[in-house]
C-alpha cells in the first residue's frame, strides 16, 4: 500500500463530467488500496476569469485581496470532486490550504510554503478518506489567504507530497508525459519514460511548459518522485527522479527545449576596461530585468562590445536603461533585435561525452543556420539564432541526435 498524490491541473476538472471523470479515475486507486490526496487546479479559464473582474473594478487591487478573489476558483473544485466522489462510495473531504494549514510567508500572489501540518491529514488518512486539498494556496501566519504564483497548484502537491512522504507525486495533465521536443514542433518526437530533476528543470527554464519550475525545483530538493501523466488517456506517463548509477543507460541527450521569448540587445564601442561590463549589467539587475545569455567580444582597438538577452517584455524598458549607460561611457551605439529564438540541447549524459557541442553546431551548419550566441552548462548547450529557422533548427538536432529512436 502506498500514499500517493495526485494533482489535477485545471482542463482535467474543466467541467462536471471531466470532474466526474476524475473521481472514477480517484476512486479506482483508492479501490487498489492506495492512500490517496488529490490536490485540484481551478477549473480551465476561472482563475482568469476572476482576474478579470478585478480588473474590471480597478487596475491597481491589493494583493490581498487578489488572494481572497482567485483562492475561490480552488476552492470550487475542491468541493465538486469530494461530492463527486462521495457519490461513488468514495469517502472524500475537501480543504482548503488554510484548513489544512499550508503555511507560507507573507508574499501575496507569490508566497513560498513555509510548513505544512500533515497530523489532520493523516488522521483522515488512517478514516480511509481520500483528501481533496485546495492546490495554489496557503496561509500566512496571521491566518491571511494567499497564492503561490500562477501555476502554484504543481508546487503545492509536490509540498504535500514532501511533507507527507508520499511514495509518488503524480501530476495528470492534457499531456501524457514529457517529450524529447515539443511534438507540435516534431512529429517523430517521443515521450521519455524518465528524466532526472536537473534535465527537468533546464527544459522548464528553457521553455518546455509542462510543470511549474518551482514544483520540480521542490521534488528535487525533497526527493519526491515526481510523474507526468495524461487525465484523459491511461499510461506510465514520465517519470522525473533522481540520476540512475548506471551511466552506461544513458541517452546522451534527453531532450530539446527552445523559447521564443527573448529579445538581444549589443552595445558596441565600449571601453575594454575593467568594471565595464559591471558598469552595464549592474543597473539593468538592479531594474530587476533578468539577463540570459551574455557574450562579450574581444576587443578591437581597446573597444569591445557586449551582447546579452532578456526576456522580450522587457526589451524596451532594459533598451531605455542601456542607452543611457552607453551615453555615460560614450559607447558608439545600442542595437536590439527582438526576432531571437533559443534552442537547447539538455542531457545528463553530456557530463560523459565529448563532442556533443561539434555536432550540434554541424548539424545547424549543415541547414545553413548560422549562431549568434553560445551558452553552456554541465548538462546543457544553448544557441540563438534567428527566429525564422527555429523549427528547422530543432528538427534538425532532434534527427542528428536519434531521439526519435528507442536506440541509446
Ligand atoms: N489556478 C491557478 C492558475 O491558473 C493555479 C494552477 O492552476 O496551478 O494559475
Ligand atoms: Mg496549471
Amino acid at each position: 500500500m502506498s500514499l500517493i498524490v495526485q494533482k489535477y491541473g485545471g482542463t482535467s476538472v474543466g467541467s462536471v463530467e471531466r470532474i466526474e471523470a476524475v473521481a472514477e479515475k480517484v476512486a479506482a486507486c483508492r479501490g487498489r488500496g492506495d492512500d490517496i490526496v488529490v490536490v485540484v487546479s481551478a477549473m480551465s479559464g476561472e482563475t482568469n476569469r476572476l482576474l478579470g473582474l478585478a480588473d474590471g473594478i480597478t487596475e491597481t487591487p491589493t494583493p490581498r485581496e487578489i488572494d481572497v478573489l482567485v483562492s475561490t476558483g480552488e476552492q470550487v473544485t475542491i468541493a465538486l470532486l469530494s461530492m463527486a466522489l462521495n457519490k461513488i462510495g468514495c469517502e472524500a473531504r475537501s480543504y482548503t490550504g488554510a484548513q489544512v494549514r499550508i503555511l507560507t510567508d507573507d508574499s501575496h500572489t507569490k508566497a513560498r510554503i513555509e510548513e505544512i501540518d500533515v497530523e489532520r491529514m493523516q488522521a483522515d488518512l488512517k478514516l480511509g478518506r481520500v483528501l481533496v486539498v485546495a492546490g495554489f494556496q496557503g496561509v500566512d501566519s496571521k491566518g491571511n489567504i494567499t497564492t503561490l504564483g500562477r501555476g502554484g497548484s504543481d508546487t503545492s502537491a509536490v509540498a504535500l507530497a514532501a511533507a507527507l512522504k508520499a511514495d509518488e507525486c503524480q501530476i495528470y495533465t492534457d499531456v501524457d508525459g514529457v517529450y524529447t521536443t515539443d511534438p507540435r514542433v516534431v512529429e517523430g518526437a517521443r515521450r521519455l519514460e524518465k528524466i532526472t530533476f536537473e534535465e527537468m528543470l533546464e527544459m522548464s527554464s528553457q521553455g518546455s511548459k509542462v510543470l511549474q519550475i518551482r514544483a520540480v525545483e521542490f521534488a528535487g530538493k525533497y526527493k519526491v518522485p515526481l510523474r507526468v501523466l495524461s487525465s484523459f488517456k491511461d499510461g506510465p506517463g514520465t517519470l522525473i527522479t533522481l540520476e540512475d548509477d548506471d551511466s552506461m543507460e544513458k541517452p546522451i541527450i534527453s531532450g530539446i527545449a527552445f523559447n521564443r521569448d527573448e529579445a538581444k540587445l549589443t552595445i558596441q564601442g565600449i571601453p575594454d576596461t575593467p568594471g565595464v561590463a559591471s558598469r552595464i549589467l549592474a543597473p539593468i539587475g538592479e531594474a530587476n530585468v533578468e539577463v540570459d545569455v551574455i557574450i562579450q567580444n574581444v576587443s578591437e582597438d581597446g573597444t569591445t562590445s557586449l551582447t546579452f538577452t532578456v526576456h522580450r517584455n522587457d526589451l524596451n524598458r532594459a533598451r531605455g536603461l542601456l542607452e543611457g549607460i552607453a551615453l555615460q561611457l560614450k559607447a558608439r551605439s545600442v542595437v536590439t533585435d527582438d526576432q531571437i529564438a533559443k534552442v537547447s540541447l539538455v542531457g545528463v549524459g553530456m557530463r560523459s561525452h565529448a563532442g556533443v557541442a561539434s555536432r550540434m553546431f554541424t548539424a545547424l551548419a549543415e541547414h545553413n543556420i548560422n549562431i549568434q550566441m553560445i551558452t553552456t552548462s554541465e548538462i546543457k548547450i544553448a544557441v540563438v539564432i534567428d527566429e525564422k529557422y527555429l523549427e528547422l533548427a530543432v528538427r534538425a538536432l532532434h534527427s542528428a541526435f536519434e531521439l526519435e529512436s528507442e536506440a541509446k
